[in-house]
Parts: C-alpha cells; structure tokens; sequence
C-alpha cells in the first residue's frame, strides 16, 4: 500500500478493527518514510449470484425472497425471526461458498425446504405446497407420504 502523501512504497499497519460484523477490517497504516497515518479498509469481495428461473430467465439472488417466503411458511408457528434468519443464512452460506455463479431456483427452493424440514413439520409442509405448485391432491399426498416415511 503506497502512501498516499509522499508515495513511499512500504507503510505498516499499526491497528487493525473489525467493522461491520466482521466482513470488513479497517486498518491504521504508518508511512515509513515521513511517518504520517492513512487509514484503509479490505472488505470481503462478494460475487453476485445469478438466479436462474424456471422459465430461464435470470436475476440477481435476493435473500430476502427466501427471507419473506420461509416467513410466510413458519406464521403463527414456534419458530422466531433467529431462528428463520439462520435458515436464511446457511442457504445463502451454502450458495457463497459454491463456485457457481449461476443457480436454479429450484436449488434454492430445494435448500429452504431442507432447512424448514429439520424445524418444523406444518411450516414445511406449508411451504412445499406453495413451492412444488402441487397440480393435485395426489402429488400433494405423495410428498407428504415420502416426508412421512422418511422420519420413520
Ligand atoms: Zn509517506
């Protein structure tokens, strides 16, 4: 890092502190030529996530339609907002860390139910309702079947 009053190329950090939650640091910096302080900040660089709809069409990953959506599943139900925004997070953690920019929304869909699953059995199964678009009383059944069998 040069130093931006007499563009000494070595400065040393003489202070580091986490800002916003850790994602960004900001450090105090020492010019060891004419000795003056500069500050800097390094953040976290984090790539935008492409979601890629059914119909194929494409936009960017809002976590807060994961947000409102598992909301919507877990009303008047035992789960809190915490609760919910760690559900959010590990879905969201889960697509950082993949190395594909681009995701379906059925991956995404896939990944919330997962997380409501392990939470609470009526939020999910409210959920799946709505996401799976069951086209009858049947293909609604036989999901609840394969959710009931598998906890046996
Ligand atoms: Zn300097």
């Amino acid at each position: 890092m040069k130093c931006p009053y007499c563009n000494f190329e070595d400065t040393k950090v003489v202070e580091s502190r986490c800002a916003e939650d850790g994602l960004k640091v900001r450090r105090r910096r020492e010019c060891e030529n004419c000795l003056k302080r500069f500050t800097t900040y390094e953040a976290v660089e984090q790539l935008p996530i492409i979601v890629v709809k059914r119909d194929n069409s494409r936009e960017r990953f809002d976590r807060k339609k994961i947000l409102f959506g598992l909301m919507r599943a877990c009303e008047k139900r035992a789960v809190s907002m915490a609760e919910i925004e760690a559900m959010v997070q590990s879905v969201e953690s889960i697509l950082q860390n993949s190395l594909d920019r681009e995701v379906k929304s059925s991956f995404i869909g896939d990944l919330s139910m997962e997380a409501l699953r392990r939470k609470d059995e009526v939020a999910y199964i409210r959920f799946a309702s709505v996401y799976r678009q069951f086209k009858d009383v049947k293909a609604f059944m036989d999901e609840l079947k394969n959710f009931l069998d598998e906890r046996k």
